[in-house]
């Protein structure tokens, strides 16, 4: 109910939405781009009313189980990829942030301390949460989407191939200053090529003098196939066991390659036909 509400909500008109979309082959690919969560409830008489009507600020309240959302939330920022059978992969900043742990157990000592360090006028939270937004989503696939495990890999060397762009787009879901102790950061960007789609989604967290680490999760979809290969990627590294300084890796591309692998798995998404009418 609230996600469809997200989409046809009371605010929606009161946002400049900029989409841009490509079909390619069974696929069509779009994005939207629009500004930033509002940090209050911007109708609070139609809010009030809690008859299904919110602006995004409620939604984000309702939906969410942590107690702060990052300095800048786009929450119309979206990526989707509609598949003709009716299934779709999407990324959107509300899904990444259902990921974000808000148990006791999930806040890193090292993390905590950094917190204290970072805001020491501040109230701790009431809620326990980890406030540095670290979240493993890897995209909103649809129910009828399969998800199997698989040794394929990503051709990389495809990849790195040149080839007219056909659509390319970098989006950021949300990103937060650490009030000034680091970034973390939710980008997802987008490239379609002539025989192929390719995104990148990149969760990329630096707590300065603590730690560095980044989520990735890779989809990349072959012309005339029925699946999209998806790669994702956890690594990290402490400030102490890095030869660069934490403030001087001010671009994440830097840096990650660097970082050492802590986890990598892969899955092969199905997209499956739709069961003909009986
Ligand atoms: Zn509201």
């Amino acid at each position: 109910m609230l996600s469809n509400l997200q989409e046809n909500g009371v605010d929606a008109g009161r946002y400049t939405t900029n989409s841009q979309s490509i079909q390619f082959g069974p696929w069509h690919i779009s994005y939207d781009v629009s500004c930033i969560l509002p940090s209050v409830c911007s109708t609070k008489v139609v809010c009030e009313r809690d008859d299904d009507q919110f602006c995004q600020f409620c939604i984000y309240c309702k939906e969410l189980k942590i107690p702060h959302f990052p300095d800048m939330v786009f929450p119309k920022n979206v990526l989707k990829l509609a598949h003709e059978s009716g299934s779709a992969i999407s990324f959107n900043p509300l899904d990444a942030l259902k990921c974000v742990a808000s148990t006791a157990d999930a806040i890193e000592v090292s993390c905590a301390e950094a917190w204290q360090e970072a805001r020491p006028n501040a109230e701790k939270p009431k809620r326990p949460f980890d406030w540095t937004f670290s979240t493993n989503y890897k995209g909103t696939l649809t129910d009828n989407v399969v998800v199997e495990a698989t040794n394929e890999a990503i051709n990389f060397e495809l990849l790195k191939q040149k080839e007219q762009i056909l659509f390319y787009h970098d989006l950021t879901l949300f990103e937060d200053e650490l009030h000034d102790h680091g970034v973390s950061k939710l980008s997802v960007k987008i490239r379609v090529m002539p025989s192929y789609w390719y995104v990148l989604l990149r969760y990329f967290l630096r707590v300065d003098d603590v730690l560095v680490r980044s989520n990735e999760t890779r989809m990349f979809h072959m012309l005339n196939t029925d699946y999209v290969l998806r790669e994702y990627t956890v690594k990290e590294a402490e400030a102490k066991d890095l030869s660069i300084p934490t403030s001087m890796m001010k671009d994440a591309d830097d840096v990650i390659p660097i970082l050492p692998v802590v986890q990598k798995t892969m899955h092969k998404l199905i997209m499956k036909q739709p069961e003909p009418l009986a």
